[in-house]
């Protein structure tokens, strides 16, 4: 079957063995998988060493050929899945650091997103595998991964689905497909949540989600973007005593200056990928269509994974779906 592979440091799509299922888990058949911003930072950092172990492609939607569970999917079932899940016993799960956890880390799709069949383990299946409803394109759910990260970026700063958050304002810095996805999740948690990027197409295209900027001072701001230019920004537009979450990593080590954050009272705290909590929230949240996803992607073929990566790097696209 076909696989992507770093290769030299250049995507190939190689020909490998269909994985096989051994004791629990499924095989999975995939239809398609989005290219993820992660994806394209292990390419930019791969070296010969670590290369081998680079795997490409998570947020997949496939359909289940073959199956030993004690979940209740079925063969021919349409699903979509994340990667990763937590051991829920050790320190890092008890203090609710999830994806800092060992299992999480070592827990993977095999051999990964970008190939014709993956295989997945029961813990996937129990944590991470969500049934595909009929009324959603394969394109759109293949969201379900992404979005749950936002879930769990807007959760750590302390905003709660249960709780009255209509007094709360929050803005989002840097409109790239997570950027949109992150102001409209946060208006699906009862936000009043705005959106800015320093480039006007961006903007314009961000008002098809009904995302504007309003000059304010904000209770919470989201720092999607990948630039360390955003910083000065975020730190003009934050409202004393309020919260920074660093949702993406910057191509340099600059940050946020200790006395910038200690006279405010500023909280800076970090999100890093979901737990299976958030993958809940962001299943109800495509199936109900409270995030729209719709128009974000650019369609590839899998022989294509290159040069989707290629107009991603280069601004051309929001996010890359490779259709397989
Ligand atoms: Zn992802
Ligand atoms: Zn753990």
């Amino acid at each position: 079957m076909k696989s992507a592979k770093l290769i030299d440091s250049k995507v190939k799509i190689i020909d490998i063995e269909k994985p096989s299922l051994e004791g629990k888990g499924a095989i999975i058949k995939v239809l398609g998988c989005g290219l993820c911003g992660s994806d394209i930072v292990k390419i930019k950092h791969a070296t010969k060493d670590n290369e081998q172990q680079i795997k490409l492609g998570h947020e997949v939607v496939g359909q289940i050929v073959e199956i030993n569970s004690n979940a209740s999917f079925k063969v021919g079932d349409i699903v979509a899945l994340g990667h990763h899940y937590p051991c829920f016993n050790c320190d890092f799960c008890r203090i609710g650091a999830y994806s800092m956890c060992e299992t999480f880390k070592k827990s993977n799709i095999s051999p990964c997103g970008f190939s014709e069949y993956i295989k997945v383990d029961e813990n996937h299946l129990k944590y991470t595998v969500y049934k595909v409803p009929d009324n959603i394109e394969h394109e759109e759910i293949s969201f379900l991964e992404p979005l749950a990260c936002i879930v769990r970026a807007i959760r750590r700063a302390g905003y709660e689905l249960n709780k009255d958050n209509s007094k709360s304002n929050a803005l989002v810095l840097g409109l790239g497909s997570i950027g949109f996805l992150t102001v409209q999740a946060l208006k699906a948690f009862g936000v009043n949540a705005y959106g800015y990027d320093i480039n006007n197409e961006r903007m314009e295209f961000a008002s098809r989600f009904d995302i504007s900027y309003k000059k304010d001072k904000y209770d919470v701001i989201f720092m999607t973007s990948g630039s360390s230019k955003a910083i000065p920004t975020a730190l003009e537009h934050v409202r004393d005593g309020g919260k920074i979450v660093v949702f993406s990593s910057i191509e340099n080590e600059e940050g946020y200056k200790n006395n910038d954050i200690y006279y405010r009272e500023l909280s800076i705290i970090a999100s890093y990928s979901p737990s299976p909590e958030d993958y809940k929230i962001s299943y109800e949240f495509l199936c109900n269509k409270k995030v729209n996803v719709k128009g974000i992607s650019t369609v590839y073929t899998l022989d294509n994974l290159a040069h989707a990566i290629e107009d991603n790097i280069c601004g051309k696209i929001f996010k890359a779906y490779i259709k397989i």
